[in-house]
């Protein structure tokens, strides 16, 4: 993924001049070594440069502003392998922009029992040099991710590896274009919001079209692009014969190689990184676009249904951080309950539009059935199963003064059923802690019945997201109850409004 090629972490290591020349010339060796550890780590999905050491107020804030200025620079990893004491900070901090992340490490993992003297101690006084650090930042009320540990340790390249993700998909973010065709699905409240504040907090700008725009886009596609998709669409899925050259419903297939193939025409000429439909406004189309969508999803385009364009950006966001992994990310709607006390699940699905990279190994099938929604012809969609494993869903809602990253981690589960009459892709998880738990603390807390769903993305990465964008986060996990959720959500808002109060939002 480009983002990733393009995007470099900047690594310092702040210090001060009071230990001697040799002191700051093993402060900038070992900085140097361990920033080219993190660098060739194969846990760690973006390049980490050294950048030096810092040891007055002109070189901290010299660095900040060049952190906040640099195209490249995705965010800074900074270390205090001795004592830098922290009001030299204050003025760089107060400009930075970058997301940060303190590694509070120790260049040697042990104490030389043996061996251990003042001048080893001057060197190697993280210990107290990253509680300094700490203090300004929390004083400043600096958001950053604390990350403790050794550096060689994988686990430390595990928490690194989440801010990386969650750092590149800010970045994403920025200056992003959305297309948003038609508006939302009317009457509907939580896929609504304000665009402006959106754009304050993430970065991107959600551009109106009417379907004029795109339906000529869809006229435009020549006989040979609808031939070569239909052919892919022959070899990547199992296409209903009804469907293939010859059957009754061939026609429907091209008009949907035509609609996946204008879409990709607008969205490509306008750099769009999400989409959004809704089967309200479908002017000049023949069906609702649901393979289309599938298919945009698959190839990376966040996608967001009945004109949510905050869902389409999050299955965006969400497709960044789960960059090489294999587990798949869509967009994704609570459907329906299973209450049976011994297993109780949620099933997830969509009307069409539900991503194929969440059907793992699963066979993924290319079929046309009615929509009674939307008044249009018969729309092909693909259908398949979602494996079993552990996922999560998200959901971000506009809350009018901030936003909610709201997040309930599942287990998706084997349906050991066939469900031989349903008739779009579907995923079966059992919600953590349960269902009741889990479908009260959300809402409560307002949750959308859009979300983004992943087996790649963690709560970790989404955290590390939404904190960098100093936005709220709801987690909704193994160690949910509901009467600590309630407390939470009082108190955020609390919190939040103290803050929007204050000029900090
Ligand atoms: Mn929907």
């Amino acid at each position: 993924m480009k983002i990733y090629n393009d995007m470099k972490i900047w690594m310092i290591s702040g210090s001060q001049h009071l230990y001697g020349e040799e002191t700051l010339a093993q402060v900038r060796f070992h900085t140097k070594e361990i920033a080219e550890y993190l660098n060739g780590s194969k846990l760690i999905p973006a390049a980490v440069e050294y950048k030096g050491i810092v040891t007055t107020p002109a070189e901290v804030t010299d660095f900040c502003v060049k952190a906040s200025a640099d195209e490249s620079c995705g965010g800074v990893i900074l270390w205090m392998h001795t004592f830098s004491p922290s009001k030299m900070w204050i003025n760089g901090l107060s400009v930075m922009t970058k997301p940060i992340l303190h590694l509070h490490t120790q260049f040697n993992r042990d104490i030389p029992w043996d061996e251990i003297d003042m001048d080893f101690m001057n060197l190697n006084q993280s210990a107290h040099g990253g509680r300094e650090h700490g203090y300004i930042n929390s004083r400043m009320k600096i958001e950053r991710k604390v990350v403790v540990g050794y550096w060689k340790d994988e686990e430390i390249h595990h928490r690194i590896d989440a801010w990386v993700r969650a750092a590149a998909a800010v970045k994403e973010l920025t200056g992003a274009k959305v297309a948003r065709f038609g508006d939302n699905m009317r009457d509907v409240a939580v896929t609504e919001g304000d665009k402006i504040a959106a754009q304050i907090a993430f970065g991107y700008d959600v551009y109106g079209y009417g379907l004029a725009e795109l339906a000529a886009k869809v006229d435009a596609v020549n006989e040979k692009r609808v031939d070569s998709l239909v052919k892919e669409y022959e070899t990547a899925y199992t296409v209903d014969s009804a469907l293939l050259a010859g059957g009754s419903e061939h026609d429907a297939l091209r008009e949907a190689a035509r609609l996946e193939a204008g879409l990709e025409d607008f969205l490509t000429e306008g750099e769009f990184i999400a989409f959004t439909t809704t089967f309200e406004d479908l002017a000049g189309l023949a069906q609702l676009p649901g393979l289309a969508c599938q298919r945009l999803m698959e190839k990376g385009w966040g996608f967001g249904a009945e004109g949510d364009w905050k869902t389409a950006v999050l299955v965006r966001a969400m497709k960044v951080m789960g960059h090489g992994m294999s587990g798949g990310i869509s967009f994704m709607e609570d459907y329906t309950y299973q209450f049976d006390p011994e297993r109780q699940l949620v099933m997830g699905s969509h009307m069409l539009e539900v991503c194929p990279t969440i059907a793992g190994s699963a066979d993924v099938k290319l079929e046309i059935h009615p929509l009674g929604i939307g008044g249009k012809d018969d729309p092909v969609r693909m259908v398949f199963d979602v494996p079993a494993g552990p996922s999560l869903n998200a959901s971000l809602i506009d809350l009018g003064s901030r936003f909610r990253l709201i997040i309930n981690e599942v287990e998706t589960v084997d349906a050991g059923h066939e469900l031989p009459k349903l008739p779009v892709a579907r995923a079966l998880w059992m919600p953590k802690p349960d269902l009741a738990t889990a479908a009260a603390a959300w809402i409560y807390a307002g949750g959308a019945h859009h979300t983004g769903y992943s087996k790649d993305v963690t709560t970790e990465m989404l955290s590390d997201y939404a904190e960098i964008s100093g936005i709220e986060t709801v987690i909704i996990d193994s160690d949910t109850t509901i009467r600590e959720l309630k407390k939470e959500l009082r108190w955020n808002d609390l919190y939040f409004t103290m803050k929007a109060f204050s000029g900090g939002v």
